[in-house]
């Protein structure tokens, strides 16, 4: 098990130093109520898998979970509908192209490459709100919530939902496509409303880190101590998270740090390292793949300090 104060001391140090990186890299603004956030916060978070949270930094800052809940959607979707059902609608290969282009879908006319590209996860969208209903996202929410440990429950920021929603010309092109080739056969405006609220969850560095550590520690939370998912669904998500995680920069990602991770437009990591750790990253400004600079450095520098490679 990790020595605690010298995780401590080292998230400090590493939360030092990369916070003098949020000054590289430009934050998103296509969806406009993310870029009213600061730019400059910085907060970092460890959870062991004998249920210790460590975090420095801003610890209270607050952002959208964005293509992080993509993890928690695929977890919930598997554990719901099974293996062959989720993975009838979506493959689990790496893309090559950015996390919405609409290119491959057109080239092949086929299912989405993976379920952690926009496309894949509007589709598990769909095929979740048409299976279980209206009460999907309340269900969905409270799984996160058991998820993440998060004891006041977990919701959707409406501001952030409401802004994506409405300035989603990108997300609605790429899911109408689908729908027309046949690979989205559910309703389209209700595949997209609950894309934009499982995006819009509001999370902080401890509730990533504490899912992290729920995947690492095969499927059962270590704070809380509920099994959340089963060990075989931890092992597929996580499979999944190591060559997809950050959308077209993931084999690089994987060079550089070494750790199945999921990135978030809002400037979030989650990492889920497993039989040692979860661990999560906030750093809004994004380089050109879309994934927080700071981030992966501050990734990278605790992989190779805690010898967390495992790719
Ligand atoms: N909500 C964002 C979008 O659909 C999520 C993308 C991301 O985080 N990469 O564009």
């Amino acid at each position: 098990m990790e020595n605690k104060q010298e995780l401590q001391s080292l998230l400090d140090r590493t939360a030092a130093v990369c916070r003098s990186l949020t000054g590289s890299g430009r934050q998103a603004t296509y969806i406009p109520e993310l870029a009213t956030v600061d730019p400059s916060l910085f907060a970092l978070s460890a959870v062991t898998l004998d249920g210790a949270v460590l975090s420095s930094g801003d610890i209270g800052a607050r952002f959208s979970m964005q293509s992080m809940s993509k993890v928690m959607s695929l977890s919930f979707a598997l554990e719901r509908l099974g293996y062959d059902e989720v993975f009838s609608h979506v493959g689990m290969e790496p893309c090559s192209e950015p996390f919405n282009s609409i290119m491959k879908l057109e080239m092949t006319s086929d299912t989405p490459l993976n379920p952690f590209i926009n496309s894949g996860s509007i589709i598990m969208a769909g095929l979740l709100a048409e299976r279980l209903g209206s009460g999907v996202i309340d269900e969905m929410l409270d799984f996160a919530s058991r998820m993440t440990g998060n004891k006041s429950g977990l919701a959707v920021n409406e501001r952030v939902y409401r802004s994506e929603s409405s300035t989603a010309d990108r997300n609605r092109a790429l899911a109408y496509f689908m729908h027309s080739s046949g690979a989205l056969s559910f309703e389209v405006e209700k595949s997209l409303d609950l894309y934009f609220r499982l995006c819009s969850i509001e999370v902080g560095t401890d509730d990533l880190a504490v899912m992290g550590a729920t995947l690492a520690n095969a499927g059962k939370n270590p704070l809380t101590k509920e099994t959340i998912v089963s060990v075989d669904t931890s092992y597929t998500v996580i499979g999944i998270m190591s060559v997809c995680g950050l959308y077209d920069e993931s084999g690089w990602f994987a060079v550089k740090a070494g750790v199945p991770a999921k990135s978030g437009v809002s400037g979030g990591i989650v990492c889920a390292v497993p039989g040692r750790m979860g661990l999560a990253v906030f750093s809004p400004p994004l380089g050109k793949g879309g994934n927080s600079v700071a981030g992966v450095e501050a990734v990278s520098r605790l992989s190779k300090e805690l010898k967390l490679r495992g790719i």
